[in-house]
């Protein structure tokens, strides 16, 4: 088996490597670092979860240390391009932690706060800098940034970058890069979109691909609970107060349903905040900081806004709500059992969110095990055969059953049912 020493990193990389606890690569690492050592460009099929940020922040940190050099002032050696702001962050809290034994110099850019300081910290310039797009190019234009002396370039999350519209963004910026750079793309899937892009943007690249993380999903215990949608909350604080529970996410469809959720928890003195749209950058910030140092048990969020949770040691996922679009299933248990650990994901299931399991189980091709010993098991909910509610007015992308809109889409629609009846919460 490949280890870290193998791969012939930098003796600074290896030691912080060793005190972050990683003894052998994750594959991703082990296939695209030696091709990034040897300088080619690469595209790199993987998801988050598999090692990535590690697969090009090490080679990146070898390079700073191996090739001494400068920035320009208001420049940067190397650039990582990431969708959101939490993404941005986190990695760059990673090549601070895998830095911690060299000098470096670096910044992070993203839109939302003021530019100030994200100005003043490029001023002489940095190692590396990780960016979000719009603010990045914002910055460029002011002529606050210059991008000419750039070394490697890394877009990360690439197919997610597109699907928030992008991908202008991105040529405009490539366009004031350097054509000697190294470039390296990152994405979950292969669109036509991205291949287009990769093609304009990759000189003979290495190709490394993992499969998505069926491995870890393997190792995700699964669990369904039938419930009654009054008696949700009761059967979450049950589970959450279990002193297995170290760390959780609990998923639900609506803002204001993670507002409540968390607020009824920490009623029960259990420490949860709420994460989504409506929050300020500064309470997400809060709370995600909260929830990596331990302070906060329970992260309630909405899809979206969980897109940016990237914290290792989450011991359970449950879905307070079921999500309506099955493959948002997988994303979100995939928030556990990262990094070769265990992880639990348990879902409350009621009668209208009936069918949406068995979507559900379709898409996973498993049936997901039912536990029934528990104070609020229903066999109403068990046995409904209720189609799934109508979502957001009808303009959502239509599934099988009539689902549809994207979860924070039915803000609006919310209380819209087809055929069943019945009395959903519409707060
Ligand atoms: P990523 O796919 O970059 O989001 O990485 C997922 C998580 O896996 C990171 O937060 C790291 O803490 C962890 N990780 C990355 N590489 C390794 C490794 N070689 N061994 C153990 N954990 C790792």
């Amino acid at each position: 088996m490949t280890t870290f020493s193998d791969l012939q990193l930098a003796e600074p990389l290896l030691r912080a490597l060793n005190e972050e606890g990683y003894t052998t690569p994750t594959p991703i690492q082990a296939g695209a670092i030696p091709h990034l050592l040897a300088g080619r460009d690469l595209l790199g099929l993987a998801q988050t979860g598999t090692g990535k940020t590690a697969a090009f922040a090490l080679p990146i940190l070898h390079r700073l240390l191996t090739h001494h050099g400068r920035a320009n002032p208001k420049g940067a050696r190397a650039l990582v391009l990431a969708p959101t702001r939490e993404l941005a962050s986190q990695i760059d809290e990673s090549f601070k932690a895998y830095a911690r034994h060299m000098r470096l110099s670096h910044a992070v850019i993203f839109g939302g706060v003021g530019q100030g300081r994200q100005v003043e910290a490029m001023r002489r310039g940095v190692d590396v800098l990780v960016a979000a797009p719009g603010r990045l190019l914002d910055l460029m234009g002011q002529g606050h940034v210059d991008l000419s002396g750039l070394e490697v370039l890394v877009l990360d999350e690439a197919d997610r970058m597109l699907d928030m519209g992008f991908v202008r963004d991105i040529r405009r910026i490539v366009a004031e890069l350097p054509r000697d750079r190294q470039t390296l793309l990152f994405s979950a899937t292969m669109p036509k979109s991205i291949s287009d892009l990769a093609h304009g943007l990759l000189r003979d690249p290495a190709t490394v691909q993992v499969t998505p993380p069926s491995s870890t999903v393997d190792r995700i215990r699964q669990a369904v609970m039938f419930v009654d949608t009054e008696n949700k909350r009761d059967t979450l604080k049950l589970l959450v107060d279990s002193p297995k529970v170290e760390r959780a996410v609990v998923f639900t469809l609506m803002k204001h349903e993670a507002n409540k959720v968390a607020a009824f928890l920490n009623d029960h003195g259990i420490v949860a905040e709420a994460i989504h749209g409506n929050k300020s950058q500064g309470a997400r910030e809060r709370a995600m900081a909260g929830f990596r140092s331990g302070a906060v048990k329970v992260l309630v969020a909405t899809d979206i806004a969980a897109r940016g949770i990237d914290v290792d040691d989450v011991t359970h996922v449950f879905n307070y709500d079921l999500p309506n679009v099955p493959e948002s299933y997988v994303h979100r248990i995939g928030r556990t059992a990262r990094a070769g650990r265990e992880g639990w994901a348990v879902s409350l299931c009621d009668a209208e969110q009936r069918a949406w399991l068995r979507d559900i189980e379709k898409t996973i091709a498993k049936k997901i095990p039912v536990v029934v010993e528990h104070p609020y098991h229903s066999e109403t909910a068990s046995n409904s055969t209720l189609r799934p509610p109508v979502l957001g007015g009808g303009g959502g992308r239509g599934r099988g059953g009539g689902g549809g809109g994207r979860p924070q889409q039915r803000q609006g629609g919310g209380g819209h049912r087809g055929g069943g009846g019945g009395a959903r919460r519409v707060a």
